[in-house]
């Protein structure tokens, strides 16, 4: 099933790069990553080996060096925007990909929501801002789909309660990652589950984002006019 062009590593540890746990071969790695994983967000495949891989730049430097890179390939994996506390405390661009996690304190849940990228957290700020909406909840429930002959679960990133009453599921993804087939088979469900309570199911991308600022902003000017 896979062709890796660096098996002979028996006995040694393999450590997923997301999440920390170990494995004794690379497959059973791999097998990992592809099923408790997001792609495009936590790990890309590497067009030629079939491997999870988080740059592919560096993965062909150093594991297909005879070869010339794909186009047309993400060679990335967290394409968000992520951000770096300096040491006077604000926040600057970082220069590498990081994989920027942590507690975001909301005033209106009255509790800490849990982040995974600069993005969720963005969202996240919107949302505490934003005087339509009334709560937000992190990762609220888990739908199962099914996708290459098995069950999985599905967690969406956000439920969001309005004060006009409506609720709204929100997916947070980079927009040149909604195009991957698990992505749509999660979605699928979704959207059927969502129905059924009367929801809306949302893939927000950047564009979703920058479009729920213009609105905050314009939010706060009426307040101040
Ligand atoms: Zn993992
Ligand atoms: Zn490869």
């Amino acid at each position: 099933m896979f062709n890796f062009e660096d098996a002979g590593n028996k006995g040694k540890k393999h450590q997923c790069f997301v999440c920390g746990l170990q494995y004794e071969s690379l497959v059973l790695m791999n097998e990992h990553i592809k099923t408790e994983h997001d792609e495009g967000r936590e790990y890309i495949v590497c067009p030629v080996c079939n491997y999870c891989i988080r740059c592919l730049k560096t993965h062909f430097k150093t594991k297909h060096p005879s070869r010339i890179m794909p186009t047309g390939h993400q060679t990335k994996v967290a394409v968000w925007f992520d951000y770096k506390t300096g040491k006077n405390g604000k926040s600057r661009r970082a220069k590498k990909p990081t994989f920027r996690s942590g507690e975001f304190v909301s005033k209106k849940n009255g509790k800490d929501l849990h982040y995974r990228s600069g993005m969720e957290c963005e969202f996240y700020e919107c949302l505490e801002a934003d005087k339509d909406v009334e709560s937000f909840f992190a990762e609220p429930f888990k739908v199962p789909y099914y996708h290459q002959g098995e069950w999985h679960d599905y967690v969406p990133d956000l439920r969001i309660n309005f004060i006009d009453g409506s609720t709204e599921i929100w997916e947070i993804k980079p927009a040149n990652q909604t195009h991957y087939e698990q992505n749509k088979a999660k979605w699928a469900s979704m959207n059927n589950y969502a129905s059924n309570y009367g929801w809306q199911f949302v893939v927000q991308t950047e564009v979703g984002l920058n479009k729920l600022k213009g609105k905050i902003k314009k939010q706060y000017q009426l307040l101040n006019e």
